[in-house]
């Protein structure tokens, strides 16, 4: 495992539709070393002196449909991930919040973006097996940052109101 460089806004990788991962190429070692070494950077590089709540493939310059967000009842000192391979998202309600977020791409920016309150995601995890799942709370907004990551799209392009946006540290 290694860490990895973080690809920063401005950088066109960031900018362009991930590849979905062929689910026979799930075990093969180049995804399963992607894999462990976006476990291995999320782990080790936190933001804002916090741990990482999630990290996706195009963050270091791998264009796969692959992100990282972290697992129910992880924490700082043991923190732990879930692996989304090829994740979609479906939308039971159209309640949406305000959401204050940040990304290792943009680091020191913060500002509020809508997100929906609740979100099902299917997915493969890394032994390629299909997984669906109902997400609220703070997870649910991990997912929604990462899977945007995969379609190019970072959480600034959602900003409505710039007046949110400020410094704020990294
Ligand atoms: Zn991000």
């Amino acid at each position: 495992m290694a860490v990895r460089p973080i690809v920063l806004m401005g950088s066109e990788i960031l900018r362009q539709k991930a590849m979905a991962v062929l689910p026979e190429d799930i075990s093969s070692k180049p995804i399963q070393k992607v894999i462990d070494d976006m476990i291995e950077t999320a782990s080790q590089t936190p933001e804002r002196g916090f741990m990482t709540a999630g990290l996706a493939a195009p963050q270091i310059a791998e264009p796969l449909r692959i992100v990282l967000i972290m697992s129910k009842g992880s924490n700082q000192k043991n923190p732990s991930y879930d692996v989304l391979i090829n994740p979609e998202l479906q939308f039971p309600s159209s309640e949406l919040i305000d959401s204050e977020e940040s990304c290792l791409s943009t680091p020191g920016l913060c500002g509020v973006v809508k997100r929906y309150r609740e979100v099902q995601v299917s997915y493969m995890d890394r032994k390629a097996e299909r997984k669906r799942e109902k997400i609220t709370g703070e997870r649910a907004i991990f997912v929604q940052h990462e899977y945007d990551h995969l379609d190019g799209v970072l959480w600034v392009d959602k900003v409505t109101d710039t007046k949110t946006l400020y410094m704020c540290g990294s």
